[in-house]
């Protein structure tokens, strides 16, 4: 029988466990929740300074290529699975599938759509490829049929709304799972202010300002902090790991940041600056005359009397301080993902710090024929992401072969 394998999550776990496979002429399907391929880091801006920052986030672009042009792989999106059952030789999943809203292929990008789409949010752009989806949580016509804006102007019948729900049966012999990860959310951290205190951001939404050019020319922003560790190595919430990539992340944030904009002083608040990088010591030197760094985990961020933030710390000899910022920037975590789907799969087994899987390294789930690829498993960078997705699929390989 000819053996196919079922890869849940779209993200560079997913899409570099399918390549791989594809290479060792294993054909897979990708089913992928949202409306894009490639997960979290299809929303990284490249980091590049005056030369390559080594970010990892360019890997996504090739390994979405291999996988374009692959005929081993296909991908569903929009879709999810609601139902894995174990049969005989493997198992029966039921994927439900929303129809496609925007058609790439007669897309001409001419954007009359969003010119006349009176909700933001409700079009949405991938920020890879730059392709157009609808969000159906915003989008008018969704909500109450009052609108079909975007239809009517699309010349090119690149837009079409109606459309139900399909279920797709897929009957993989081995399955893995690479949904990844979510960054914390920093409201659960209230005293840093995320959310009620104008300046205070999450480092994800600094990226996609800078992704998008979006950073106010006005040269208001000069003195900006980074705290580090929010929803990570932190008990009290449940979280007592390091996320991995912070740090290495928030570092080249800030250089991207003095690079394009040198009248910015970037300062970092850190509890140990974490090395996982091969080369981190010397870049972290390096950065270290870019960047000032403070060690201390600041204890709140408050709303300063000119209206902007104000960062509290304990300094030298436990002296209380205080400095105002343009703008505060939270280095937020990886969290797991809620294991809503994986409740359909009985015996998955969970590690010490609430991700799928056992703990260290492994591929395995707990549960025969269900492996785990990224970070699923534990919070992991890109690069590292991808060792684990070629690892994931040398032992579907292996499991494929041994159950011929
Ligand atoms: C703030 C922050 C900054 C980071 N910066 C860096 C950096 O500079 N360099 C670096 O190396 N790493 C960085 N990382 C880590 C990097 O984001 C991860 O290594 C990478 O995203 C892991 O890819 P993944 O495929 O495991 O997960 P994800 O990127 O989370 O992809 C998972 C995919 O699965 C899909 N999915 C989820 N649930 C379902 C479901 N039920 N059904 C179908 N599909 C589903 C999602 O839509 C998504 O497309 C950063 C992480 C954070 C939080
Ligand atoms: S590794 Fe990062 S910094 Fe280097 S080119 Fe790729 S995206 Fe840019
Ligand atoms: S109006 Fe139609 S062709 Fe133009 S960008 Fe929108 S979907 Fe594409
Ligand atoms: S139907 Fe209206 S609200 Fe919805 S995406 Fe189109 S223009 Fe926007």
């Amino acid at each position: 029988m000819h053996k196919k394998v079922a890869i849940i999550g779209g993200g560079i776990a997913g899409l570099w466990s399918a390549w791989e496979l594809a290479r060792q002429g294993i054909d897979s399907t990708v089913v992928e929740r949202s409306a894009f391929l490639g997960g979290h880091v299809a929303g990284f801006a490249c980091k590049a300074t005056d030369r390559c920052r080594r970010c990892g986030a360019c890997l996504l672009e090739d390994v979405l290529q291999n996988v374009t042009k692959s005929d081993r792989i296909s991908s569903l999106l929009r879709a999810e699975v609601f139902k894995i059952e174990k049969t005989n030789g493997g198992f029966d999943l039921t994927v439900s599938q929303k129809p496609q809203r925007i058609f790439p292929e007669k897309c001409t990008d001419c954007g009359d759509c969003e010119a006349n789409c009176p909700v933001p949010g409700a079009l949405v752009r991938s920020p890879l490829t730059n392709q157009l989806s609808v969000d159906e949580e915003v989008c008018l016509f969704y909500k109450d049929g009052s609108c079909r804006a975007c239809l009517e102007a699309c010349t090119a019948g690149a837009v079409k709304l109606d459309g139900a729900v399909q279920d797709i049966q897929l009957n993989p012999s081995a399955v893995i799972l690479a949904t990844g990860f979510k960054p914390f959310d920093p409201t659960n951290k209230p005293r840093f202010g995320y959310g009620r205190i104008p300046g205070v951001v999450a480092a994800p939404e600094l990226d996609s300002m800078l992704r998008r050019d979006n950073w106010p020319g006005d040269r208001r922003m000069r003195s900006i902090a980074f705290i580090q560790c929010v929803g990570s190595r932190d008990a009290k919430i449940g979280r007592n790991y390091c996320s991995r990539v912070c740090c290495g992340y928030a570092m080249r944030l800030a250089r991207l940041l003095k690079y394009r904009f040198p009248e910015v002083e970037p300062s970092m608040f850190y509890m140990d600056i974490q090395t996982y990088d091969r080369d981190f010591d010397r870049r972290l030197a390096e950065a270290a005359r870019e960047v000032r760094l403070v060690r201390a985990i600041p204890s709140e961020v408050r709303l300063g009397p000119d209206g902007s933030p104000e960062v509290i710390y304990h300094g030298p000899e436990d002296h209380r301080l205080s400095e105002s910022f343009d703008m505060v920037v939270l280095s937020v975590g990886i969290s797991p993902h809620a294991a809503d789907l994986f409740g359909a799969l009985a015996g998955l087994s969970y590690n010490r710090d609430g991700f799928l899987g056992a703990d260290g390294e492994g591929v395995t789930t707990g549960q025969e024929g269900v492996f785990v690829a990224g970070t699923t498993q534990g919070p992991r960078s890109i690069s590292e992401t991808v060792s684990h997705a070629i690892s994931a699929a040398a032992a579907v390989s292996s499991y494929l072969g041994n159950s011929r």
